[in-house]
This record gives C-alpha cells, sequence and structure tokens, in this order.
C-alpha cells in the first residue's frame, strides 16, 4: 500500500508543529494536493528551479524544503522570476512543496541540535525557550472515572514537562450540581439537586494540542457536560525555542575549536571577532541568521556564538565579552536536508528518498 502526501505532511507536523513558525514565515504546503499518491520525497535546503526539475528526473513528487520559496502573496504568477518561475514548473509536473522551517528551527531536536550533534556537544539545551505556548487544564471528573480521563489526555498529548511525562495534579473534593429538565444525566435525577466525590485534576499542555486533549477528555468523560477551564499560561517551553547551547567534551584552545569547526561544518572560511585568550567549552549556536540571540548567548556564559548573516556592525556587540563567529547561512544549515531524510526514512521505510544534489548557495568563495 502506497502512501498520501499528507501522511508525510502529518508526520512533518508531528515533528515540528507549523504553529511554532515565527509570524512572518510560510512553513506550510505550497504547491500540490495533500490527497496524491506518494511517488518519492527529495530533500532540500532551498527549492528552487533546479530542485523541481531534479525531482521531475527523479520521479519524486514531493519536495521538503528548509525554506520557503514563496514568503509573501504572489499577485501575479508569470514566470518574471525564480520564485514565480519554480512555482510554476512545480504546478505543471504534479509537485508539491512543503517547507519546514522557523518551526524546525524550534524545536529540540532540529536544525540546532543537527549542527550541535555535528560538533559533539553535550548537555544539549535551547537557548531561548519559547514563552506563551502552553496552556493549563483543569477538570473536574467523579473520582471512579479520574483514571480513564487522566490516561486520555495524556495520550492526547497533556502532561509534559521537560523529560517527564504523564504529569498531573490530583485533588479530591464534592461536586454538586442540578441537572435540567432537558439533561441526560449519567448520575443523579432531572432537577434534583447532587453532590458527587470528584477529583480535580490539572495538567499542562501545548496550546496547539489543546482541541485534540479536549476532545480526548470528553470522549473519556462520563459527564454530559464537562466542567473545566483552561489557562494560557507565561511559562517558557524548554523543549521549544531559538538556538541551542551545550558542552565542548573538552575544552579546546579558540584556535584548536575554529580549526576543529571548520573541519566539523565543512568550511572553506569561517569570520569571527577577536579571540579572547581563554578556552572555549561552552558554545551557543543558531543556524541561519542567529544575531538576535547575542544576549541570550552572553547571558548564559557562552565562551562563542556561532550563527550567520552577521553585519559588520552587529559584530562589535560581541565586546570582549564573548567569540562571535559567522560560519555562513548555506553551511550552517545546509546539514538539515540530511535531518529530515533521516526523520522520514524511519517512519517510512519504503519510500523513495532523496538528498538533492544541486548546491542551491546563492554565494560563492575564491
Ligand atoms: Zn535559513
Amino acid at each position: 500500500m502506497g502512501y498520501k502526501i499528507s501522511q508525510v505532511i502529518s508526520y512533518l507536523s508531528e515533528l515540528a508543529p507549523p504553529s511554532y513558525q515565527e509570524s512572518y514565515d510560510n512553513a506550510t504546503l505550497i504547491t500540490g494536493d495533500p490527497s496524491w499518491e506518494l511517488s518519492g520525497v527529495l530533500f532540500s535546503l532551498d527549492c528552487l528551479e533546479d530542485v523541481v526539475a531534479e525531482a521531475v528526473t527523479l520521479g519524486a513528487n514531493m519536495i521538503v524544503a528548509h525554506h520557503p520559496i514563496v514568503f509573501k502573496g504572489l499577485k501575479s504568477l508569470t514566470g518574471k522570476n525564480y520564485v514565480e518561475r519554480t512555482i510554476i514548473k512545480a504546478i505543471k509536473n504534479d509537485i508539491a512543496i512543503y517547507a519546514i522551517h522557523t518551526n524546525l528551527d524550534h524545536v529540540a531536536n532540529g536544525v540546532n541540535k543537527r549542527i550541535s550533534d555535528r560538533l559533539g556537544l553535550i548537555s544539549t539545551s535551547i537557548l531561548k525557550p519559547k514563552k506563551n505556548i502552553l496552556n493549563k487544564l483543569v477538570y473536574f471528573v467523579p473520582t471512579p472515572d479520574k483514571d480513564q480521563t487522566i490516561r486520555a489526555v495524556f495520550d492526547a498529548g497533556a502532561g509534559q514537562i521537560g523529560d517527564y511525562s504523564d504529569c498531573s495534579f490530583q485533588q479530591e473534593g464534592i461536586g454538586s450540581f442540578t441537572p435540567s429538565q432537558q439533561a441526560n444525566p449519567s448520575i443523579g435525577m432531572k432537577g434534583s439537586p447532587e453532590s458527587v466525590q470528584e477529583t480535580r485534576v490539572e495538567v499542562i499542555l501545548p496550546a496547539f494540542k489543546q482541541n485534540k486533549i479536549l476532545e480526548a477528555l470528553r470522549k473519556s468523560h462520563p459527564y454530559e457536560e464537562v466542567a473545566y477551564y483552561l489557562q494560557p499560561l507565561e511559562n517558557e517551553n524548554q523543549e521549544v525555542g531559538a538556538g541551542m547551547i551545550g558542552h565542548l567534551p573538552v575544552p579546546l584552545k579558540e584556535e584548536d575549536f575554529l580549526d576543529f569547526l571548520k573541519v566539523k561544518m565543512n568550511l572553506k572560511i569561517l569570520k569571527h571577532t577577536p579571540l579572547l585568550g581563554k578556552k572555549i567549552s561552552k558554545v551557543a549556536l543558531c543556524g541561519g541568521a542567529g544575531i538576535f540571540l547575542l544576549n541570550d548567548a552572553k547571558a548564559k556564559g557562552a565562551d562563542i556564538f556561532i550563527t550567520a548573516d552577521i553585519k559588520y556592525h552587529e559584530f562589535f556587540d560581541a565586546d570582549r565579552k564573548i567569540i562571535l563567529c559567522d560560519i555562513g547561512h548555506y553551511e550552517s544549515e545546509i546539514y538539515t536536508k540530511d535531518l529530515l531524510k533521516e526523520h522520514l526514512s524511519q517512519k517510512f521505510p519504503n519510500i523513495a528518498l532523496y538528498l538533492t544534489k544541486v548546491v542551491t548557495n546563492p554565494t560563492s568563495y575564491r
């Protein structure tokens, strides 16, 4: 039995939920139809015309790219620039283009983990965890029925705190209600006040899973009307956010670390601020344009911050407190396609998966 494009999309949405993308982003299905039968997937950092041509040659009707080819609304589609030509080519050839961008930057197992792994960093964590993406659910359930509801909301994605799953708080009490004449109560009688031994259950949940979790609660709960309330939390989600920080297993001299970085990331060149004469132990990094994280890297005591697209004046902000290092945008994110291929090959072992051979880097060095 074959797969549909929609099955790949739903798997990738679990890996990197689209709701974790930045507001300017366009991480979504850009061309194609989710109901198409899948014939193969081609992975690329950028989706350009040559990449679409490669997919056609390979017979793969889905391209999964890190950078969205379309960011803004297109008012016409005439082929006057590379974006329009890429889209036209994809549509003419029935190629689905799916972008998985800042949502993949923001998950603990995404772009930045891949860079951390290449550098052998240990004890890694998100450099700037995201706030305001967690909710609290409180609900009330007859005590004999509490376990089935708790299991159901856990299975739907509630109760995860860092490395701990199935987290809840439970408190016994008395619930009271009077069913109306229109009600169909599972406990008590119409028009008659009732008191029931109930448990108050509190769980934390990712906001984007809220509807699924509420549905699981309703299905597993014996009452016709489930009493619950939801609250947004300001807490950071330690598993979601920008950049990553970790330790080298053995501290290295600055010069040695920069040489090591060039080898591990396959760099022809890197740019850095003045060396500070101390060993590199704590490394902060962010694939792509990550200079907005410089203060977080400093605050967390990183010896070096590795990112890309740093402007001349931004280098001064290192201010001899940290080494700032630009390794190039393409170079910092090129291994993202390998990361995606590995994830998909575990889930879809029988599908043809390809890494692009097109070098999409728009810059070169001499
Ligand atoms: Zn990028």
